[in-house]
């Protein structure tokens, strides 16, 4: 509930690097993860050996973010 008038203002704080750069370093990772499996693993060369079903899992995937396929 609102009370007419109010003003209400968020107050920016500051957070040391230290404690942000985990979580930036975790999404770096996680992000480089994705785009390898997404857009690079290609079978032949795939992490898990000569197959293909990193490739197939994320094959709809590939093609949405427009990476080179077939
Ligand atoms: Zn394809």
């Amino acid at each position: 509930m609102t009370t007419a008038g109010a003003v209400v203002r968020a107050k920016a704080t500051a957070v040391p690097a230290s404690e942000t750069l985990p979580w930036l370093l975790s999404a770096v990772i996680v992000g480089l993860v994705l785009y390898y499996f997404i857009g690079i693993d290609q079978g032949a060369l795939s992490v898990f050996g000569d197959t293909s079903v990193v490739h197939e899992l994320v094959h709809d995937a590939r093609h949405f973010l427009g990476f080179p396929c077939h």
